[in-house]
């Protein structure tokens, strides 16, 4: 059997498997956990996998609602899909991610069937709290990735783009320690943490105009003094930082340090920083992989494209160690950007649905193609 017959295969296995499919993304869309707390999802998931055959690992790494579930037959290609489930606090699952994991899920399934055919591997990654930016970094660190030839999810968004920029982004909290002091009485025995917060700030809006397109900083004052007759003895500011390039990123941390050391020194107050959310890279894109997927969207009528840039998640950390495409697919009729109530709900809707079932053949069918004619990976590979 050639390519032609097994991709029909696979895609007549997605349209079976529908109800199967859109019953799991119901289940995750009704019980919405945030990050580390997907348990439900996870159970979910994994009993799933579990019945359709696959050999399932939880707790996978030793953390909590992580899972890698796999079928294989001898050595060939190893092709991974990653799923997302974890929910946005107090708006359910306005990212999409029970669309991510029903993708994966429903591609590693359609596209296990032709491992009679095809000597490979095919596992599913279950990669919680990517809201955090947690889940793929720990997992990654931990080099779980490393061996497979792709990796691949598809996110939902309102419109698709095969080819995101997504940037490095990660968060620091800056803590000042000064002295307290009647702010009437005594006010030169105090060391003002306020200023220092104030000079941080100003001094990353300075900052700002000698960056390169592209970067952000961006935050939040936690902490600048309790009472106004008190010269504040404790500032916290918590800033996060997005830069395209990861050297570049990490120029932009230590030239926000700096301007934080200066309004210590200036103030007198002691500083001290550290991570408050784990670095999440880059995306390193893989133009050969996206496509190889590329191909496909036009045959299931996809071409509502725009171009979605600037944003970041956990996925940046696999692309460093696998070639790696997290193309967004559009699943909405209207516009509503995601991480809002209208974007969720447009999800379970039939447009949303339907789009789900592509999404599950587009993710399957470059895996097929991988399978059909591993020579791609040569390709692929070269860019990483
Ligand atoms: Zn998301």
């Amino acid at each position: 059997m050639g390519f032609e017959s097994q991709k029909e295969r696979v895609c007549k296995l997605a349209d079976e498997n529908r109800e199967k499919i859109v019953s799991m993304a119901q289940y995750l869309f009704d019980n919405p956990e945030i990050a580390l707390e997907e348990v439900k999802a996870c159970a979910y998931i994994t009993d799933f996998l579990r019945k359709e055959g696959f050999e399932v690992e939880e707790k996978f790494e030793g953390m909590e609602t992580a899972f890698k579930a796999v079928k294989k037959n001898g050595d060939g290609p190893r092709i991974a899909f990653l799923a997302e489930y974890d929910a946005l606090p107090g708006c359910g699952h306005a990212c999409g991610h029970h669309m991510i994991a029903s993708m994966s899920v429903g591609a590693a399934l359609a596209l296990a069937e032709v491992l009679d055919t095809y000597p490979g591997e095919i596992a599913i990654f279950g990669t919680p709290a990517e809201e955090t930016g947690e889940g793929k970094v720990y997992l990654a660190d931990r080099g779980v990735f490393k061996g497979y030839d792709v990796a691949m999810m598809l996110h939902p968004n309102a419109r698709t783009t095969i080819y995101p920029k997504m940037i490095a982004i990660g968060g620091m909290d800056f803590n000042f320690t000064g002295k307290a002091s009647h702010a009437g009485t005594y006010p030169y025995d105090g060391v003002n943490a306020l200023d220092a917060v104030v000079l941080l700030y100003n001094n990353v809006n300075a900052l700002r105009q000698q960056l390169k397109d592209g970067t952000r900083i961006h935050g939040i004052i936690l902490e600048a003094g309790k009472a106004a007759n008190v010269i504040p003895d404790k500032g916290v500011v918590r800033l996060e930082f997005r830069a395209k390039e990861q050297d570049y990123f990490e120029e932009v941390v230590q030239k926000v340090v700096n301007c934080a050391k200066a309004a210590a020194l200036a103030t007198g107050c002691e500083l001290e920083y550290d991570w408050f959310e784990p670095v999440c890279k880059g995306l390193k894109s893989n133009r050969a992989l996206e496509e190889v997927m590329e191909e496909f969207f036009p045959q299931f009528g996809v071409d509502d494209f725009i171009l979605i840039d600037g944003g970041s998640s956990d996925i940046g950390n696999v692309s460093w160690e696998v070639p790696t495409i997290e193309p967004m697919l559009g699943v909405c009729e209207g516009e509503p950007g995601i991480h809002t109530a209208d974007f969720r709900d447009a999800t379970m809707l039939p447009y949303g649905l339907d789009r789900m079932i592509v999404g599950v053949k587009l993710l399957a069918l470059t895996g097929l193609r991988i399978l059909d004619n591993p020579k791609l990976l040569e390709k692929i590979r070269e860019e990483m």
